[in-house]
Order: structure tokens, then sequence, then C-alpha cells
């Protein structure tokens, strides 16, 4: 029996294992490696820090995904891989060989980079991923902002930054917030329209902006590059994910930034017995915006060739559209819509994120409870 691995139940995951319920693969044993009984949507959680939504309706909850698919889940992170043995480390040092795996863990935070680049951020600051971990904090610094008013810092100026800054204004409404956008203006990854929209919508929250780099934390201060120190009683931390560094040891090929390189079929290009879809890696052919509108879209066709190459056919290119919806959520039922180079705001468009960010949740938490962890 051929051994199929599925590493992360990232946003490819979830739509392969969801097929897997009463359509099992003949001849192969799957098994899933994913630490945590749920997957967090990420596009809901400035959702959830605004107060929106509670943590529940944000997640697709792995059991009853997993409830008659026969799939093995291992309850487990992936700490290494040999590609050259097929051999997977989890954080139990217990091993796994496979015939296949395919990887969708998502990016991380490296702590021990970023720590060298702003020192003090692994004592002092609140970091958003893992976002498990992220979702059980964030009602801690709720909680404490009911005895005291709050100097909160959002590092990071690109969109989960913006959104996170005007969730927590909205939220905490006696706090007062930084935004940090480091050498680069906010959203400077947008056209000069659509930075002109978030920079209003920043202000109507009243939120500071600061051009400048934070080259490090205390337990009460942000200290920036220009001398100035800014009071801060909670720091989070948004500066953009990294790879993870179990990857470096792998023997696959990786870009520069240590993602893994895939070919258009999501296939390792170094090694053919290892597919990745997400954030995780990085497309040799086109570059794709690591966001989770790509890691969702990824699902069917990882899912249809990890099939394919299991029955013994060749894989079939994923072409993901050139653009996508882009929408970044301003705390209050607000949103800024970004597509191609028009842009629209409004609670309309709000109205609509919230539709689509459902929807996703809906369409895969709906079945039957019954699968146990083994581990
Ligand atoms: C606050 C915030 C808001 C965002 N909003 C949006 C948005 O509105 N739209 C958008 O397109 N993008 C958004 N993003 C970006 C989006 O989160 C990522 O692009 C997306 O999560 C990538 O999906 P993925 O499936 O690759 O990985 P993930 O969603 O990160 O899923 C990876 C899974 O693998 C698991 N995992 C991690 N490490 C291991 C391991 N070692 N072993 C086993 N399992 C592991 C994780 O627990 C998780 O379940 C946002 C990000 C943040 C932080």
């Amino acid at each position: 029996m051929k051994h199929l691995v599925l590493l992360g139940a990232g946003h490819a995951h979830i739509h392969m294992l969801s097929t897997l319920v009463g359509q099992p693969l003949a001849g192969v044993r799957v098994t899933l490696v994913a630490p945590y009984p749920r997957q967090l949507y990420s596009g809901m959680i400035p959702g959830f820090v605004a107060g929106y939504y509670a943590l529940e309706d944000c997640v697709i909850a792995l059991e009853p995904l997993l409830a008659g698919s026969g799939v093995t889940w291992l309850r487990q992170c992936v700490v290494g891989l040999d590609a050259n043995t097929r051999t997977i480390t989890l954080n139990d040092a217990s091993r796994l060989t496979y015939d296949l795996v395919s990887i969708n863990t998502g990016p991380v935070q490296d702590r021990q980079k970023l720590e060298q680049s702003i020192p003090g951020a692994q004592q002092h600051a609140l970091f958003i991923r893992p976002i498990e971990s992220f979702g059980v904090l964030w009602p801690r610094v709720v909680e404490l902002a009911q005895s005291r008013a709050l100097r909160v810092t959002v590092i990071g100026g690109g969109a989960a930054g913006v959104e996170l800054a005007c969730a927590v204004a909205h939220r905490l409404s006696n706090a007062r917030v930084t935004l940090i956008s480091g050498a680069a203006s906010v959203g400077a990854n947008y056209s000069q329209a659509v930075q002109a929209r978030i920079q209003r919508a920043l202000a109507r929250r009243q939120i500071t902006v600061l051009q400048d780099r934070a080259t490090g934390l205390t337990a009460d201060a942000v200290l920036l590059a220009n001398g100035a120190q800014l009071a801060c009683d909670v720091p989070i931390l948004a500066t953009g994910a990294q790879a993870p560094t179990w990857l470096q040891a792998s023997g696959l090929a990786l870009d520069a930034s240590g993602f893994i390189s895939v070919d258009a079929s999501l296939r390792s290009t170094s090694h053919p017995q290892v597919f990745a879809a997400g954030d995780v890696c990085s497309r040799v052919d086109r570059a794709i915006a690591r966001s989770g509108v790509y890691a969702v879209r990824a699902g069917v066709p990882l899912a249809n060739n990890l099939r394919a190459v299991l029955a013994g056919a060749a894989p079939v290119a994923h072409q993901p559209p050139k653009q996508t919806l882009n929408l970044l959520s301003c705390g209050k039922r607000y949103a800024i819509g970004i597509w191609g180079c028009l842009s629209f705001e409004g609670q309309w468009v709000w109205w609509l994120k919230d539709r689509i960010d459902r929807g996703f949740i809906r369409r895969y938490a709906g079945q039957r409870s019954g699968v146990r962890p083994t581990a």
C-alpha cells in the first residue's frame, strides 16, 4: 500500500481532506500531520480582533472534516524532512516515511531571525503567527484593556498590519494605537490611490502612523531607528513571515528566501515525490503573491495532482488568475477593495468580505464528527 502524508492542515489541504470523505484513494494510506484540532482562517482574524467574530466563527474543525475519510491524524508538528530518504521527523522524535508527501504548513514568524533585527522581540512581542496562539492571547489583551487604557503598537505596514491596527483601534476604544511601517510608507505595495484610502482609514480611527524602523523592544517601549522611544504596553509584530527553518536541511530545492521551489503543477523542482501549496512554496515559472486567496485556490489542483500521481498519471499545470480581489477590513464594518488598478471602499465592501470569508468556513465546516487524533 502506498503512503501519502499531508503536512499541515493549511487552506489547500483542507480541500484535499474534504475530497477524501466518501472518495478514499484506493490502495493508499493517508496520514495528516497537524498540531491543532482546527484550522484558523486568517482572513477573519481582523474581524475577530475587532470583536465581530468569536474565535469559533473563524475555524474549520478537523475532526468533523476527517470523519469517514479514513485519514490517520497525528496531532503533531513536522520538525524535519529528509527528501532524499523520504523521512519526516515529528516533534516527539518519531519518524514517518512516505511514497508521496504534500506540504501546506504555511509560513512562520522566525523568532530567532526577528530577535536579531528587533532585540527584545522574543520576550515582549505579541506574534501573529502561529495564528492559533495569537487567537488565544488576544482576549487577554482585551481583558487587560478593561482595567486601563493601553498603548498598542502594531509593527508592520503591510495589509495585515493595517487591518490589525484598525481592528485594535475599533475594539479597544480607549487605547492609543500606533502603526510603525518601517522604512517604507504604509501599504507601500499598493498604488498611490489605495495608499491614500489606507491613510484616510487610519486617520479616521485616530491611529498614529510612524514611518520608521523598530530596532528593539523593552517591557514598556518600542525603540525606533531615529533614536526615539515609543511608550508601549502591547507591541504586535506583523512584519511579514518567513520560511520554516526545518526546510533548510531537507535537501529540497528552495528559493532565495528558503521557501520550497515548485513548478506549475505544485511539484518540487528537485524531488518528484514532494508537492507543496500555499505560502510555504514559491513557483519557479511565475511569481505568485503569498496570500490566503492563492492558498485556497491551490486546493483543487493540488488534490487533482496528488490523485493523478498516485494513480500513475502526470500532474497538470495550475494556472491561478493573474489578479485576485483583495479586501482590507478597516475596523468598523468597513473595508477597502482592490481589483487590479481599481479600488473602492465602503460598508458594502466589508459585507462582501464577510460573505466570502463565512462562505469558505461554511463550505468545509459542515460534516459530522468522529475521528480521534492518534497522538
Ligand atoms: C492577520 C492576518 C490577516 C490576513 N488576512 C488575509 C486576507 O484577508 N486575505 C488573504 O488572502 N490573506 C490574508 N492573510 C495571509 C494568509 O494568512 C496566508 O497567506 C495564508 O494563511 C497562507 O495559507 P497556507 O495554507 O499556506 O498556510 P496557513 O494558513 O498558515 O496554514 C498552515 C497550517 O499548517 C499548520 N502547521 C504549521 N507549521 C506546521 C508544522 N511544522 N507541522 C505541521 N503543521 C504545521 C498550521 O497550524 C496551519 O494549520 C492574512 C494573514 C494574517 C496574519
